[in-house]
């Protein structure tokens, strides 16, 4: 008799324990992906745009193993038992999800088929260490990322990956798979996503590819350049991992066996990974992460609603150059710098004193790599509202950010073409430069740039009163 190996976001055949266990001593396996009935609101846009192409490089990849991916939308608590009785399958398995939903239905599905006889077995693989493994002496959770990383260093060792199964047998009944064009996951109308293609290969095949070149052409560059966005120094996994096309295990293990990369770049990256890990340790702790101040003070705080200056922000037309380009990358290619996303989302919060909850929300409809472990963690970390958070009164400054991490303005230039011809001098402050500078670079501000929304230096003020309000 058959095992459903239920998929989720674990769009992958590698390193995968969920369906090597289904396909144990050569039984025939049913690899499984319902399109949940909360889909729609637990996935946002751009990221539906990249499951619905992962899903159709998935759906091959089972074809030259043997075995149809299948395909089901509506409640799995329905649709499991259904098809268990459609197969007769013994065995349901599937790899862990960490969001508070995702453990709701998995728990009460476990529940339902153990006591009706059923094997259901689950499996970590999604992070390096499952989420509730680490405990500080007193027992709780770590709150704050450096005694995080030294515990999750002293363990003994990140799983070895597993090998991809070679072939997989086929059931006798395979059940009727619905078609991944009628899901219409990303309607494409009007095309947002045109700027993605280029840039992205959602699938198993394309994090490879990126792991790859990460490894023989950036990684050897990795601590001393990963802050600057105006040039490519990072590994752009984070979407790939977002949705399992490639196991962390994996990526853990290649950047480890990396010789010719130093220990610092190597230590450094590593690092970056396990911040991943903290996320989720905090999510696994907080399951309200996305929508409760983990510092209940921040309860109290006087956030502006100030929809006109929200709308700018998420346009990229907020008149600070460093934090458009970063709002117009993540609009046009689904991803955004993360000193960019740190400068963008302390504008918001700061700035504009507009509440982190909007900001939050909008990157997970808009980020590729949206993640509900790590978008919330970094939103609270920025806003000072979170576990382990950077103080408040730490603003990022805007102007000098910029000329710090992007020196020659390059990156400006890439996502702003309207001050293209601006010089690198006065590109991260327009607002500051002589006309004669705005003049030849054919800039006028109000008209072909937006002028600053807010005067830095007066709401860096703002924000810090109405910080003092809430600090006792
Ligand atoms: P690399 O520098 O190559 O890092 C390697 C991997 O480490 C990443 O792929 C990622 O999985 C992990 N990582 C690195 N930095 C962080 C971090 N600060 N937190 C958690 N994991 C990290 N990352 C997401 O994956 N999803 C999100 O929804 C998300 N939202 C964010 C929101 C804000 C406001 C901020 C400041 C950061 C957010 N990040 C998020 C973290 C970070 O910006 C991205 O992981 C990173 O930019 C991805 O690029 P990369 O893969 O080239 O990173």
């Amino acid at each position: 008799t058959p095992a459903i190996y239920w998929i989720r976001k674990d769009l992958r055949i590698a390193d995968n324990r969920a369906l090597l266990a289904a396909a144990e001593n050569g039984r025939p396996v049913i690899p499984l992906f319902i399109c949940e009935d909360d889909r729609a609101g637990a996935l946002g846009g751009a990221q539906s745009w990249w499951l619905e192409r992962s899903l159709a490089r998935l759906g091959e990849s089972y074809e030259k193993l043997g075995v149809g991916l299948v395909l089901k939308s509506g409640d799995p608590a329905e649709i499991i038992p259904d098809l268990i009785r459609e197969t007769g399958a013994e065995a349901v398995y599937w790899n862990r999800r960490y969001a508070p939903d995702g453990i709701k239905t998995d728990k009460a599905l476990k529940q339902k088929l153990k006591a009706e006889d059923i094997t259901v077995e689950s499996f970590g693989g999604h992070i390096l260490h499952e989420p509730s493994k680490f405990r500080t002496k007193t027992g709780g959770p770590y709150k704050v990322y450096t005694p995080f990383w030294k515990a999750f260093s002293a363990e003994p060792h990140v799983p070895d990956p597993l090998d991809a199964p070679e072939r997989l047998e086929k059931p006798g009944a395979m059940p009727e798979s619905e078609r991944l064009a009628d899901w219409a996951l990303y309607p494409g109308k009007p095309d947002w996503a045109e700027g993605f293609e280029p840039i992205w290969t959602p699938g198993e095949a394309g994090a490879c590819e990126r792991l790859d070149r990460f490894l023989d052409e950036i990684a050897e560059d990795y601590a001393a350049s990963r802050d600057r966005p105006d040039i490519e120094a990072t590994s752009m996994l984070s979407a790939h991992l977002a949705l399992g096309e490639i196991s962390p295990a994996t990526v853990w293990h290649r950047v480890n066996a990396a010789r010719d990369l130093s220990a610092e770049n190597r230590k450094k990256y590593l690092q970056e990974l396990v911040w991943r890990d903290f996320c989720h340790h905090l999510l696994f702790h907080a399951p309200d992460l996305a929508t409760i101040n983990w510092n209940d003070r921040f309860d109290g705080f006087d956030w502006s609603d100030d929809d006109k200056a929200f709308e700018a922000w998420k346009r990229g037309r907020t008149g600070y150059p460093i934090v458009d380009a970063g709002m117009r990358q993540l609009w046009a290619e689904g991803t955004m710098h993360n000193r960019v996303r740190m400068i963008a989302a302390s504008f918001l919060i700061k700035d504009l004193m507009i509440d982190w909850r909007r900001g939050e929300a909008w990157f997970r409809d808009t980020l590729v790599d949206a993640d509900p472990a790590s978008n919330p963690a970094n939103w609270q970390w920025v806003a000072g509202s979170g576990a382990d958070a950077a103080p408040f009164f730490r603003i990022f400054n805007p102007v000098l950010q910029g000329e710090k991490f992007d020196p020659k303005g390059d990156y400006v230039r890439r996502y702003v073409p309207e001050l293209e011809a601006m010089p690198a001098k006065h590109i991260h402050a327009p607002f500051d430069a002589p006309e004669k500078a705005l003049k030849e670079a054919g800039v006028t501000l109000g008209e072909t740039y937006p002028k600053p929304l807010v005067d830095h230096k007066t709401a860096r003020k703002n924000a810090l009163a109405a910080f003092e309000k809430i600090k006792d």
